[in-house]
């Protein structure tokens, strides 16, 4: 158990106490100190983790209004459970507490950490902010000590027909809105975008539009918080027991692992069944490393890794991954050669060797911030290790529609590598939210990719017919043989060239 002694909680947890929605919203001022396993401290920090990344992925691809609102309650209910006054509300609120505190830690250490933590958790507080009604607001304000002065009955009256020249307002609601007079330089949004009547230096606020300038002072007291947190961070990451966690929690993926296989959409994968998957079911790391695999029938030492985990978590069992290697590596060496250099890889990949251990394949966290690809090697992220004239060259080779490709540049452009990746399975499975499918995880995780896209086409193609699997195979290998001799031609075998940092 962790005693986190400079976390103090205000939370009577022994006292059941009725709660009202406002009061499961928190500005995050009092910091928990109460036991906490190191499981917990794990599990929280991640299910909040998850729920800040989907935020930022709803953002980033454009999800607005109710749209937006729906998707990230769904992320919320699911892994915060913060929404509702449930029976389980004082656990829930407990979460939410020592996990925003832990996440302040793990993201205090530096101005890009900090700056991503200050934007997801502001929003969040927004969205959770807007959630409330109008009284649910107010009452927020009254119970954070946030001193905004409310107009008098009279004052109120004397504007009336000012304040109603607001954009929103309604006289049928005029009588029941609660106005603050907020001193302007706290404003300048509002007045900037003509929201609130301005007077002698104050803005007259409505209850329904002050959520902005709660969320300003919740961003300031956050980013004041994070740099005094910054001071103090090597101090804390010494503690062995939790230390680690904090350091790398930035960079931990948090969907499936696919340890256990079941990455390749609810069907067995069997050898044959590659060429096709490459085709149009592999993220573009994995199908360069396909092709190059069938190309120069081996694979150097990490290619074989980020490759094998891959075809581990879609499903191959060993046996196959064993017959699939050999086949490729004995048309440029003898079996003999293969069984005594290779077939034990194969082997401690699934845990059979050395010490058992399960490994999982590669997040694309990790391979993005792996190491990059040298001569003759063919791992990593295209998005992240290509150079320009490389992308730019598969990009042509993808048959994508100028737009797509367009966007997919602007994003590597703006090293967002994973979004890229995103944009590309978008632009490859057109309506797939219509045929049921998620893309949960697409651009975390290459086996999320080639899951969603094999059940993607399992829609499109009622269950994939024999007729249409070997149709689509046929297609496949003809492209790829177009697209080796491509590489053939290019002169240096399609390797990869490092990206400049
Ligand atoms: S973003 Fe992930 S899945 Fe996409 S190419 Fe890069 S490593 Fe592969």
């Amino acid at each position: 158990m962790l005693g986190l002694a400079s976390m103090r909680s205000g939370l009577e947890k022994d006292q059941p106490v009725k709660r009202k929605q406002h009061e499961i919203i928190s500005m995050y001022t009092t910091p928990p100190s109460e036991e906490l396993t190191l499981d917990e401290f794990e599990l929280f920090a991640l299910d909040r983790l998850t729920v800040l990344r989907k935020l930022e992925d709803l953002k980033a691809r454009g999800y607005k209004g109710r749209e937006f609102t729906e998707h990230l309650e769904k992320a919320v209910n699911t892994h915060m459970k913060i929404n509702s006054l449930s029976e389980n509300v004082e656990e829930a609120i407990r979460k939410d507490t020592v996990s925003h505190f832990i996440l302040r830690l793990a993201y205090c250490r530096t101005e890009d950490l900090r700056r991503w933590f200050l934007t997801q958790e502001s929003a969040l507080f927004r969205y959770r902010l807007e959630s409330l009604s109008s009284t649910g607001i107010i009452s927020f304000i009254q119970s954070n000590g946030l001193a905004f002065e409310v107009v008098s009955a009279d004052d109120k009256a004397a504007r009336r027909s000012r304040l109603l020249t607001a954009p929103g307002a309604t006289a049928a609601e005029f009588e029941r809105c609660t106005f603050y007079r907020i001193p302007f330089a706290q404003a300048t949004d509002l007045i900037g975008q003509r929201l609130v009547y301005l007077e002698g230096g104050y803005a007259y606020v409505p209850v329904q539009r002050v959520v902005a300038i709660v969320v300003a002072r919740f961003r300031a007291a956050l980013s004041r918080s994070l740099a005094e947190a910054s001071g103090a961070f090597p101090a804390v990451t010494g503690d062995p027991r939790f230390g680690p966690l904090l350091q790398n929690m930035s960079r931990q993926y948090v969907g499936r692992d696919f340890g256990g296989g079941g990455g390749g959409g609810g069907d067995a994968i069997r050898p044959e069944h590659l060429d096709a998957m490459a085709a149009r079911s592999m993220p573009l790391c994995m199908r360069g490393l396909h092709l190059a695999l069938r190309r120069d029938h081996k694979l150097k030492h990490m290619g074989r890794l980020q490759y094998g985990l891959f075809l581990k978590g879609a499903g191959l069992s060993m046996e196959d991954a064993a017959a699939f290697w050999q086949s490729e590596f004995t048309r440029v060496m003898s079996v003999d050669a293969f069984t005594k250099g290779y077939a034990y890889n194969v082997r401690h990949m699934y845990g059979k060797e050395g010490k058992r251990t399960n490994y999982t394949p590669y997040s694309c966290l990790k391979i993005i911030m792996g190491a990059a690809p040298g001569a003759g090697e063919h791992h990593g992220c295209p998005y992240r290790h290509f150079d320009e004239s490389h992308l730019s060259a598969l990009f042509g080779q993808l048959k994508l529609e100028r737009a797509d490709r367009d966007a997919m540049a602007a994003h590597v452009k703006g090293r967002n590598y994973q979004l890229a990746c995103q944009r590309h399975f978008e632009a490859t499975h057109r309506g797939y939210e219509d045929a049921g499918v998620s893309a949960d995880g697409v651009g975390n995780h290459p086996n999320a990719w080639t899951a969603a896209s094999m059940q993607y086409w399992k829609a499109k193609e009622g269950g994939a017919t024999a007729a249409a699997a070997a149709t689509a195979a046929a297609a496949a290998q003809q492209q790829q043989q177009q697209e080796r001799e491509q590489q053939s031609e290019g002169g240096d075998g399609g390797a990869p060239v490092a990206a400049q940092s």
